[in-house]
């Protein structure tokens, strides 16, 4: 009977658990100084990308206008598939940018 009640006790603990480990990992940023991050040359303020060395950034790009950003408009960060199960700033850029039609 203890061993029961103390089993259903368990159950919600662990579904919020898991619960929290995903939605953590949704909420996980990418970080500047990820390789993939520096190889596409991303940055968390568009103004700041490296301008010398991407030429084809322009004024107004971010990731908040890139068809590849899967925010909703509004939102600070959103997933990108170029950085799997991590998000990237709505106010970031990196050089695959494309412009949402
Ligand atoms: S592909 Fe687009 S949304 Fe993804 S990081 Fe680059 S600019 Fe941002």
């Amino acid at each position: 009977m203890t061993a029961r009640r103390q089993f259903i006790q368990w159950i919600p603990a662990a579904g919020l658990a898991a619960w929290a480990g995903r939605h953590a990992q949704a909420q996980t940023k990418v970080s500047e100084k990820d390789p993939q991050a520096v190889a596409l040359g991303y940055v968390e303020d568009a103004t700041k990308a490296d301008k010398a060395k991407f030429k084809t950034y322009a004024a107004g790009q971010k990731c908040g206008n890139c068809q590849l950003f899967q925010g909703k408009a509004g939102d600070a960060a959103g997933n990108c598939p170029l950085f799997a199960g991590k998000q990237v700033a709505a106010a970031g850029w990196c050089s695959a940018y494309a412009k949402k039609a």
